[in-house]
């Protein structure tokens, strides 16, 4: 824990608003920071969530445990909806309270002995959870980077991916990977994501794959790893309803476990994590997993569809102005992640001088990994209305 120097970036960020708060009480502050949805939860997932929860105070609707893995039905359901046609199985879905306790939980399944690389920048769960796991023995370095750590480039000037073919990229046990990546809002390409593949089946790498913005995506990129031949041997990928349905706090996620994915002595995968869960997880809740079916439905789905519209119009705007002011933009096609270069700057500076002059939270890059610093992640959950008077704001200053 004490490796943990940075100390974790979004209490970070809530302490500089709160003391921002303190200073001007009276100002608006608009949040672009942390990830969180902001869009109410369609009806039609809610009600099923009521009458599930009013039916537990019913002699005949109460239901206890379920199973560790998750409820049969839903399983079934995220194999067949969101992974129609790539032949997951239900039985390879273990449903979570969130892909985030699933990082851990695969951290867990790993140990300390594995080396591990991460995109830079990217979601910092993967890096925080290694180094609780013990992954890495030195501490942070000058330049941001823990030792132990591959830290694999991806900026504007690689499209955001690492040139794997390069003899030099090392060989390591785990590659996390995210796409659409948080923070820069890139989604990898089917020839990138085959390259991986490649790259991961060549070296005995295991791929955890985090899909966590996945229906986002407007493009052809793909949505899962499993679009990809091969996948399915070197692959586990995460992902959750948090984004997908505006359940950050009802929590629920998924992680998919092939059966074909075997260590090198050819034991799967599979059992060791089926083992994880059911001693260090008991199951994701009734009330949530009713909720999860709901979104899958025909209908849910549409509604669901309709409320994302909603963050990637306000992704589109951010965008728009960002790019307005001539900085260079990217991300916010294929996520709810708009990322502003400001070259030659540090990201705490600018997040701070944003702040200060136009009560917007941002998220400084540098966050994310040193490949960050000099960006600012400016998120899109918010209301049309908040949005275009965060983009009046920001205009003003950098206009
Ligand atoms: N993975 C990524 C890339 C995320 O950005 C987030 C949350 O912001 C998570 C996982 C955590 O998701 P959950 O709410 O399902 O724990």
């Amino acid at each position: 824990m004490e490796k943990l120097r940075n100390g974790y970036l979004f209490p970070e960020i809530g302490m500089r608003q709160q003391a921002h708060m303190e200073k001007y009480p009276d100002a608006s502050i608009i949040s672009l920071g942390i990830g969180d949805t902001t869009e109410p939860i369609p009806r039609i997932i809610t009600s099923p969530m009521a009458q599930h929860s009013h039916a537990l105070s019913t002699r005949e609707g109460y239901r206890g445990y379920g199973a560790e893995q998750g409820n049969k039905t839903l399983r079934k359901a995220i194999s067949e909806t969101i992974y129609k046609d790539m032949g997951i199985k239900d039985t390879e879905v273990f449903v979570s309270d969130g892909a985030q306790c699933d990082i851990s939980r695969i951290q867990l399944l790993l140990g300390s002995d594995v080396t591990i690389a991460v995109q830079d920048p990217t979601f910092p769960a993967y890096v925080d959870s290694g180094i609780i796991m013990g992954q890495t023995g030195d501490c942070i370095s000058a330049t941001g980077k823990y030792a132990g750590i591959e830290y694999m480039k991806c900026g504007p000037e690689n499209l955001f991916f690492p040139d794997l073919t390069s003899c030099t990229f090392p060989t390591t046990d785990v590659i996390f990977f995210c796409s659409p990546n948080n923070p820069t809002g890139h989604a990898a390409s089917r020839q990138q994501l085959q390259q991986l593949v490649e790259i991961a089946r060549r070296n005995g790498s295991l791929i955890v794959y985090d899909s966590a913005y996945a229906a986002y995506i407007s493009d052809d990129s793909p949505r899962s790893i499993y679009e990809i031949p091969g996948a399915k041997q070197v692959a586990i990928e995460i992902s959750s309803f948090s984004k997908l349905a505006g359940f950050t706090g009802v929590r629920l996620g998924w992680t998919v476990v092939p059966h074909e994915l075997t260590y090198s002595s050819g034991f799967p995968v599979h059992k060791d994590f089926d083992r994880i869960i059911c001693t260090c997880f008991n199951g994701a809740s009734s009330i949530a997993q009713v909720g999860g079916l709901a979104c899958l439905s025909e209908q849910g789905r549409r509604a669901i569809e309709e409320v994302i519209a909603v963050y990637k119009d306000n992704a589109a705007t951010l965008a728009e102005a960002f790019a307005g002011l001539g900085l260079e933009v990217y991300g916010g096609t294929n996520s709810p992640y708009v990322w502003v270069h400001f070259p030659g700057r540090r990201s705490w500076d600018v997040f701070n001088e944003i702040l200060e002059k136009t009560h917007v939270i941002t998220v400084p890059g540098c966050g994310f990994g040193p490949g960050g610093e000099g960006f600012i992640r400016v998120g899109a959950f918010s209301t049309k209305e908040r949005i275009r008077e965060a983009c009046c704001r920001l205009r003003r200053l950098f206009g």
